[in-house]
């Protein structure tokens, strides 16, 4: 994971790490290639201007330049702002409300981003936390998307929603939180259906499910190995619908760390997990602090 930069950035930081002195020309050095393995990692243009202005801006200040441990300094201007790139744990919390009043997330984001998958993962978690999680199978469009989502509801105890022949999601959606509130459920989770690729239809359903059952957490699934692209899908879906956080999917996949270190800049909202395999269990919060620390080495 994140093998290419994480090197790089190590090497970088090694090199300047140790010298007592660094003049204005190390610190240039040393941000051109910080700029080099962020573009080779696939992060966003924009994001890595502002990265490098600021952290040169920084880093050529007297503070760092006249300091006792120069190399410590800069290193530590280079982790900061990486973990500002990242978020702020803050904010990292689900959005729900107490246990006696049933809270909806909504997942969405294009098919085969994870949605699905990560829907349990997130119910498994939520019911080890001791919710009372019900799924709904709102994807009506891929043929096996509700077996799907029954199968992983099984598989992690969590019972699914769907209604047999009913076409309309926001209709599905609806009827399944009345039920979860008869069945005193606090955390319905909704699998909308996804597109190979963005298009109006999609949006109009999502809008239209997203205003039947008014979301507390309306978490955008983004495959962290389509890179750019999953920043630029998860800022149409902040224009469109409005996404309250990120689960950034395929995490254990991605070895170039592109959307990762541009989704929050970009788009402005929190990543809130990380899909790291194929198994239930295989999802954790997002850290920003243990990224940072794991690319700079
Ligand atoms: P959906 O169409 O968005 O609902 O996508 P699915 O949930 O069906 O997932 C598509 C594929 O990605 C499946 O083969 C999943 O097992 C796989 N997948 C989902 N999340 C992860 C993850 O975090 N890591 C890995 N390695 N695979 C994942």
């Amino acid at each position: 994971m994140f093998d290419s930069i994480s090197d790089k950035f190590s090497g970088i930081m090694r090199s300047l790490a140790g010298k007592s002195k660094i003049t204005e020309k190390n610190v240039q050095e040393a941000v051109e290639e910080i700029k080099m393995a962020l573009l080779d990692a696939d992060v966003n243009l924009r994001v890595v201007r502002r990265f490098i202005n600021g952290t040169m801006e920084e880093a050529t200040g007297e503070k760092v330049l006249k300091a006792v441990d120069p190399g410590q300094q800069f290193v530590k201007i280079v982790y900061d702002r990486m973990v500002a790139l990242l978020g702020d744990e803050e904010n990292q919390k689900l959005l729900l409300k107490g246990p006696d009043t049933t809270s909806v997330i909504l997942m969405m984001g294009l098919q085969g981003s994870g949605k699905t998958t990560t829907a349990a993962k997130l119910a498994l978690r939520l019911k080890k936390e001791g919710r009372r999680v019900m799924l709904v199978a709102a994807d009506l469009v891929r043929p096996a998307a509700i077996l799907q989502l029954q199968v992983l509801g099984e598989a992690v105890g969590v019972p699914v929603f769907s209604l047999e022949g009913e076409k309309n999601p926001a209709k599905v959606a609806k009827a399944a939180l009345a039920q979860a509130k008869k069945d005193q459920r606090d955390v319905l989770i909704v699998d909308t259906s996804g597109r190979m690729h963005l298009d109006e239809t999609l949006m109009d359903e999502i809008q239209k499910v997203r205003d039947a059952i008014s979301p507390d957490e309306t978490l955008f699934v983004a495959d962290a190995m389509t890179g750019q692209n999953a920043v630029t899908i998860a800022k149409e879906f902040e224009q469109k619908v409005g996404i309250s956080g990120v689960v950034l999917s395929k995490f254990d996949s991605d070895t170039r760390g592109g959307a990762a270190l541009s989704l929050r800049s970009v788009v402005g909202k929190p990543i809130k997990f990380i899909g790291v395999g194929e198994k239930v269990e295989d999802l954790d919060p997002f850290y920003p602090y243990r990224i940072a620390s794991r690319i700079l080495g």
